[in-house]
């Protein structure tokens, strides 16, 4: 895809707030809520970035992405930027020096409160991300409440959770808040989509998903799995002229595959003529002789052939039908 990852797709209201801001009017903590999986991380490092950015004059929202911050940031995830600090996962209790939170993701209340007072190596403002705080710790809590008691110069704390009922309230009243997703209908297909899910199977899952594209991705990947996906791939896979292994081919499963195989295969041919976008183009008068060969293995599959041998005949049956081959 050529479009490029959008951070702030979901978080209208929060990127209407920040374009209206100016860096001199940036408040001391934010607090980002919505659902997991709607983009709150996403916008929180862009805003960041923005904030770093020294080539955006003192607009708080968007970076210029090439000057030398910008540069440091990186791609999503992989900042190497020392005056922004990350933190993703639970903050955890306790100090020790062995094991701290670069090697276990956890973060100790000691680390929070030495880096929230560390010097910005510009000289500038500091970023301090932290996200699904809600699991914070009691000694994380506090580390954070002392910090909104006598904020250090020029830091800026960005935190994020979907279950901001679950972060002291003490410490909310302190942030300003701002809601992230649900992500709509049109911006999880954007997603989806630009991440190479064809267009049916995305749909398959919106519903389900409720807005969040981690959810999407995982039915996706269950989705995968499901009986009528194996058989879907297979099919592809034949019709296109190769030989997948026909796994879908059990004593159990042979007539509902045959099933399957046989409405995909109307599927494929119907399509054009009832002004849908097919997938992929058949053969008309090869595809409908293959419809009587699939006949006749519905009935094979009745008698004490192998399941394989019959998954076997089908697949010279639509070997090839693919008119526009492989992808
Ligand atoms: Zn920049």
């Amino acid at each position: 895809m050529a479009e490029s990852y959008d951070p702030t797709i979901g978080a209208d209201a929060a990127r209407a707030f920040f374009s209206r801001s100016r860096k001199g009017e940036i408040a001391h903590g934010y607090l980002f809520v919505g659902p997991s999986g709607t983009g709150k991380k996403s916008f929180a490092r862009y805003l960041a970035q923005s904030l770093l950015c020294e080539g955006n004059g003192d607009n708080a929202f968007g970076a210029c992405g090439s000057c030398r911050s910008c540069t440091l940031f990186g791609h999503e995830g992989q900042s190497a930027h020392p005056d922004f600090i990350e933190h993703l996962g639970a903050l955890k209790i306790g100090d020790t020096a062995s094991v701290g939170f670069a090697s276990t993701g956890d973060t100790t209340s000691r680390d929070l409160i030495r880096q929230l007072a560390m010097q910005s190596y510009s000289g500038g403002r500091r970023v301090l991300l932290l996200a699904d705080v809600e699991f914070a710790s009691p000694a994380a809590a506090n580390a954070l409440l002392k910090f909104f008691e006598e904020p250090p110069a020029g830091v800026t704390l960005l935190l994020t959770s979907s279950t901001p009922a679950a972060i002291l309230g003490t410490i909310r009243s302190r942030l300003t808040q701002l809601r992230v997703g649900p992500l709509s209908r049109d911006e999880m297909m954007r997603l989806l989509v630009g991440r190479g899910f064809a267009t049916d199977a995305a749909e398959r899952v919106l519903a389900r998903a409720r807005g969040s594209l981690t959810r999407a991705l995982e039915l996706l990947d269950i989705d995968a799995e499901a009986p009528h996906a194996v058989i879907a791939r297979w099919f592809d896979e034949a019709i296109a002229g190769r030989t997948p292994a026909a796994s879908w081919a059990t004593r159990e499963s042979l007539d509902e595959g045959l099933l399957a195989i046989k409405a995909r295969l109307k599927d494929a041919i119907s399509a054009p003529y009832l002004g849908e976008r097919a997938e992929r183009r058949i053969d008309l008068a090869r595809g409908l002789k293959a419809f009587e060969k699939i006949d006749d293995a519905q009935r094979l599959a009745r008698t004490n052939v192998s399941p394989t041998m019959v998954a076997d005949l089908v697949r010279m049956a639509i070997t090839n039908l693919a008119l526009d081959g492989a992808e």
